[in-house]
């Protein structure tokens, strides 16, 4: 096999493993989010790639690797088509990972929030300008297999970036912070008395898989960047394995040391940054260096993170912490670690440090501030944020429609808890994760109904014993009062007649006194008795309002009606000739009844007391008349209103 042969198959086999990071970001993301996003966060993941593909073989890798104009923008080669050189056809693909990992890491810091179309805006102009623009400043003039064109201005400075520390990492958490800025913190994120309050992702074992995908892409990305295959290419590898567990292994020992496993997922993130710094510098230090770069790095990314919440930046998976900080600190660290034979001739550590001071400096005017400015214009005509209702029922339901079991049950759980009527047992899937629990609840529901049940009987009983007279087992004046309020209220919408009855027992003092108080009792009830089955209409209302004295509501009643319903209830009441020998009337239980008639076209200036109190004079004249007779008056038009 020719040396040229397997570099190419080499270049190919490091674009597939550049390609798992793609597998490694979306691991590490989805786990990282709450479940009602993780859908989300994921297709954004592959749209992105795709998005990010397309553009970057459209324009893209021109601009970034085609001809130079003076060092700023390559010129040709738009819409790539694959040559003859396979080595540049190879390092094509390779370089289209490298874009679409440089985009992708934004996703992750916007997470929760942003909305899916505004993301894949952002993307765009990721893949399309930024990304390779500044590509082409560092490494425009590094095309492998084919003939070098001008290098960009940064490059023939003497700015190095092995592969990528910052024009891939730095490059997306720059923009990534550029969207958290302008988007804002997730909803809850900052607002608790304490000040920040942790939203963990639902999978973190995904998360930490995810870290295992990213690390092993890694050795492509840095195997490939090194563009041969030689004695230092297991260096480079060497220096890839240290820098990222050397990240990881310095924040296990911060988080020992503070005594906080709390912050034991942090420990992914330092792998991460210790990665992210040591890709500037993979092919030019030492062992230990790459160690004390990663270790730095991983130190770095823990305290970045602290510092991001003290400002109430929401970055969700610490894309700045990791890619930008680390980012930064890998390329400053190669002019103090790297090997003097890597810088342009003649350049000290202090020249190279003040080089690579200047691309850091470069990217950060250029991939924040040019993209704060487009995407700031870009929400105010386009809000990338999704709406409150959306983000809180997540983005998976709200930008997707993708219904999650736990959202069917919590759907059912709030339209069980605004429902006044009996809670609803929900359909239990035994399938999902939550089935149990949805069991457990109908068994609680089921408890609560039967408690609900019992307490509305109770409260039926109650309600009816407090408005029943317990001697006759007629309404008493509460129930009376109640009655009297709502037909009161039907009468006068409906426009019809109403008459009130109020009924007094002649002489019951003298019966009372006669018979004794358990016979008066007695009599009440015969009296009773007597009035109901006289006013039994539905809408009819007998009542005991003291102690021999009664009232009956006869809703849609004129005075004729309620005359010849007195009528009968003296009729019957003789009929039964209850005793009252010493009544000076007759010898008999009488009564004596006043009733008071209201017409229709009276509602509106008269109220319910008066027809009260004009019932009570018609008894009054019914008592002066010698008892055992009915008065009555009809409040109609004519009526004169004189003890209002
Ligand atoms: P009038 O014809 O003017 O109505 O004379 P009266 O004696 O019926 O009226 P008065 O108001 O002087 O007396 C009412 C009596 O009703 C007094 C009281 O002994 C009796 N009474 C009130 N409540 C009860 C009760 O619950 N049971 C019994 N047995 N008697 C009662
Ligand atoms: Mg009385
Ligand atoms: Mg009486």
């Amino acid at each position: 096999m020719s040396e040229s042969f397997l570099l190419n198959l080499w270049i190919l086999l490091c674009a597939c493993l550049v390609l798992i990071m793609q597998a490694g970001f979306t691991c590490f993301e989805s786990g990282n989010v709450r479940n009602k996003n993780s859908v989300n966060v994921a297709l954004k993941n592959v749209s992105d790639f795709c998005v990010c593909a397309v553009c970057y073989w459209a324009f893209g890798y021109a601009l970034m690797y085609g001809n130079s104009i003076d060092g700023i923008v390559g010129a040709n080669g738009f819409f790539y088509s694959t040559t003859t050189n396979s080595h540049e056809t190879s390092f094509f693909l390779f370089q289209l990972m490298f874009c679409c990992t440089s985009a992708t890491i934004i996703s992750g810091a916007v997470a929760e929030r942003m909305r899916f179309t505004g993301y894949i805006l952002v993307t765009l102009l990721a893949a399309s300008l930024i990304y390779p623009l500044f590509g082409h400043w560092a490494w425009g003039g590094r095309i492998l297999g084919s003939e070098t064109s001008t290098p960009g201005w940064l490059e023939q400075l003497g700015f190095i970036d092995f592969a990528g520390a910052t024009v891939v990492h730095s490059v997306g958490g720059w923009m990534a912070l550029a969207c958290v800025l302008i988007i804002g913190p997730r909803l809850g994120r900052f607002n608790n008395k304490h000040g920040v309050n942790q939203i963990f992702g639902d999978n973190l074992p995904l998360t930490a898989l995810g870290t295992f995908l990213l690390f092993l892409g890694w050795f492509g990305f840095n195997g490939g960047s090194y563009g041969k295959i030689d004695d230092m290419l297991s260096s480079v590898f060497v220096n890839t394995a240290l820098g990222g567990t050397f990240g990881g292994f310095v924040v296990l020992l911060i988080c020992i040391w503070q005594q906080s496993l709390l912050s034991i997922r942090f420990v992914l993130n330092g792998v991460l940054a210790g990665l992210v710094a040591i890709t500037a510098s993979a092919n030019s230090i030492s062992s230990i260096d790459a160690a004390t770069i990663g270790g730095i790095s991983g130190a770095l990314s823990f305290f970045a993170t602290i510092l991001l919440e003290k400002c109430k930046i929401d970055d969700v998976v610490s894309v700045v912490p990791v890619h930008l900080i680390g980012g930064i600190w890998g390329t400053l660290a190669l002019a103090i670690f790297a090997d003097g034979q890597y810088f342009i001739a003649g350049n000290s550590r202090v020249d190279q440090f003040l080089i690579q001071l200047l691309g850091v400096v470069t990217c950060g005017i250029f991939a924040f501030g040019l993209p704060y400015m487009l995407i700031r214009l870009l929400n105010r005509v386009y809000p990338l944020r999704v709406s409150p209702r959306v983000e809180i029922l997540g983005l998976n339901f709200g930008e997707f429609g993708l219904k999650s079991e736990t959202f069917n049950f919590l759907k059912q759980m709030r339209k069980n808890k605004n429902s006044h009527k009996n809670k609803q047992a929900v359909s239990v899937d035994f399938f999902s994760d939550i089935g149990l629990i949805e069991a457990e609840y109908n068994a609680f529901l089921e408890v609560i109904n039967l408690q609900q049940r019992q307490a509305d009987i109770n409260s039926h009983r109650l309600s009816r014993l407090a408005k029943t007279d317990h001697l006759t087992r007629l309404n008493n004046r509460l129930g009376f009062d109640e009655c009297y309020d709502s037909e009161w209220l039907r009468m006068r919408r409906e426009k019809k007649p109403f008459s009130l009855l109020l009924i007094d027992i002649d002489h019951f003092k003298l019966y009372n006194d006669h018979y004794g108080h358990p016979r008066g009792d007695q009599c009440l009830q015969q009296v009773a008795l007597v009035l109901a089955s006289t006013a039994k209409r539905p809408a009819d209302c007998c009542a005991r309002v003291g102690g021999e004295e009664f009232a009956i509501l006869l809703p849609d009643t004129d005075s004729e009606a309620g005359e010849k319903i007195a009528n009968d209830i003296n009729i019957r009441l003789k009929a039964l000739e209850i005793p009252h020998l010493s009544s000076p009337i007759m010898p008999y239980v009488t009564v004596s009844i006043g009733i008071a008639t209201l017409t229709p076209e009276r509602y509106d200036s008269l109220d319910q007391a008066y027809l009260y109190q004009c019932a009570d004079d018609a008894l009054y004249s019914a008592k002066q008349a010698g008892r055992n007779g009915v008065k009555a008056v009809i409040i109609d038009e004519a009526h004169e209103q004189t003890k209002k």
